[in-house]
């Protein structure tokens, strides 16, 4: 663990098996926190933030410490995209390309903008002066889930600290190690001790014990829904704090018969689908497609899906990598196997592949004749499973696409302006795509509509939830 600066063992002085899915060896012993572990923690986190070690500093104090941390996060890019892989499995080219870069990228982005915002005075009568600040919250607990380990914990470090709050990060269990380097590096840029504590451990233990800790003011969590769900009763019947749930998603990816290049859209949805083995909470894995274009559709991406075959993360050249454990190996192919029993037709992939490595590797899939009652259609299977559903009409595939208790990210593609802005508004997502996927950027807000979540990570809009409001009126006689 990394508690007011310094690496420790757990309390009881356990540990877990960090197990890589690309052999399914135990790669390293980590502690294993409990309830004692995680207040330890956030007393740390409690006195750093009570004695106005980070939280008082001038914001342009706050944002050189964040700054050189960025910088330190660029400078160990091999160290941390190694253990990233290692770790979770996904293709060392993405961890070194992808996930280091936006990880130092979003911490850089919120310290910049720290020492830009302005708070308000309000209008009101000339005898008294109304000021709204934003004041930070103090303690934040942050739960991340595995997919995207480092971006995760950056998308709840950045706007938390920059704000001026102290953090205390719980880690999947399935991939605790770069957290703790991320930790050891912050410290190493200046960031002073006990802002930023990180205590790995099971959900159902630190987790839990973070979550209904009374001395936290917000938690950060990103996850599965069925444990966003929990966040809610925790926070319910502990103090109240605040939840900003990240949930899951099964976003459609609707093609209307008069875009004209039908192979882009095919090829479009089957990067998307496919990167970081379909285990992205935004992964298009809703396909809805017009039925007079749909057989060419689904040629092109049966097709284009083997192109995806996983092999070697540690290859540098392997489109795709290993799941992140054999549990979700295990609910993938029950999936596929669902697929089937529901009548779908399989029009590639469908196997797990590469067993003698150890490792957890299943083939990018495709299903069509999907209907969107089946299973594989209304449940997130958060692995490289594509569902195919044909539709007549407009309406038809606004009905299908809002049928979900998801509503993370939807796409349109259409080459009518009228039709593609109205679907778009009436897709229900926290962000919907016009003839494309993949766009995506710091500055905007993420997050979802429905059971996807509430609040939004990334862009300013993140301040929100890591931040109070507070009213100071000023009598002027
Ligand atoms: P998960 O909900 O199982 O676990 C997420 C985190 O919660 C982990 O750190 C885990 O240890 C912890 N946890 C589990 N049970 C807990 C409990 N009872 N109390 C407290 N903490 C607990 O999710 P996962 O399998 O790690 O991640 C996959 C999910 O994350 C998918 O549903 C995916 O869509 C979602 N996700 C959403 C976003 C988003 O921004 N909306 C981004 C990435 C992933």
């Amino acid at each position: 663990m990394v508690i007011d600066g310094v690496r420790c063992a757990a309390s009881a002085e356990q540990t877990f098996a960090c197990i890589s899915p690309i052999d399914g060896r135990a790669i390293a012993q980590v502690a294993r926190g409990q309830a004692a572990d995680i207040d330890a923690a956030v007393v740390s986190a409690r006195r750093a933030f009570d004695d106005g070690r980070w939280a008082a500093k001038p914001p342009a104090a706050r944002k050189k410490i964040l700054q050189r941390f960025a910088e330190k996060i660029l400078a160990a890019k091999d160290e941390l995209a190694l253990l990233e892989t290692l770790d979770m499995g996904k293709p060392i080219q993405h961890s070194l390309g992808v996930d280091v870069p936006s990880t130092a990228r979003c911490i850089a982005w919120y310290a910049e903008a720290v020492d830009k915002i302005y708070d308000e005075i309000a209008p009101t009568a000339r005898n008294a002066l109304a000021l709204i600040t934003r004041e930070p919250m103090g303690v934040i607990g942050a739960i991340v889930p595995w997919n995207y380990p480092m971006i995760m914990s950056a998308w709840k470090l950045g706007p938390a600290l920059a704000a001026g709050n102290s953090v205390v990060l719980k880690p999947s269990e399935k991939s605790p190690l770069t957290a703790l380097r991320l930790a050891e590096l912050a410290v190493e840029a200046g960031l002073p001790e006990g802002v930023f504590n990180v205590v790995p451990g099971f959900g159902h233990e630190a987790g839990e014990a973070l979550a209904v800790h009374m001395d936290v003011d917000a938690i950060g969590f990103t996850g599965s829904t069925r444990v966003g769900r929990k966040m809610l009763e925790y926070a319910g019947r502990s103090n109240l704090k605040r939840v900003y749930n990240e949930l899951g998603g099964k976003s459609a990816f609707v093609v209307f018969d008069d875009f004209a290049d039908i192979p882009r859209a095919a090829c479009t949805v089957a990067g998307s689908m496919f990167f970081n083995q379909g285990e992205s909470c935004n992964a298009p894995s809703r396909v809805l497609v017009h039925e007079s274009v749909a057989d060419e559709f689904i040629a092109i991406v049966a097709a284009e899906a083997p192109k995806y075959q996983p092999g070697d993360p540690l290859g540098g050249s392997a489109p795709m990598g290993a799941l992140v454990d054999d549990g979700q190996l295990r609910t993938v192919l029950g999936y596929i196997e669902a697929g089937h029993d529901d009548g779908a037709r399989l029009v590639a992939g469908g196997q797990q592949v590469r067993a003698e490595t150890g490792g957890f590797f299943v083939e990018p899939t495709v299903f069509e004749g999907v209907t969107n009652q089946m299973r594989i259609a209304r449940e997130e299977i958060f692995g490289p499973v594509m569902s195919v559903i044909r539709f007549k009409t407009e309406a038809e595939a606004i009905a299908i696409a809002n049928d979900s208790p998801f509503g993370l990210q939807a796409s349109v593609w259409s080459h009518q302006i009228d039709r593609a802005h109205r679907v778009a508004r009436s897709l229900r997502a926290g962000t919907v795509h016009v003839n494309q996927y993949d766009e995506d950027d710091i500055t905007v807000p993420f997050g979802g509509f429905k059971q996807s979540g509430n609040g939004r990570d990334k862009s300013l809009h993140a301040f929100d939830k890591y931040t109070e409001l507070k009213t100071t009126w000023i009598r002027i006689d």
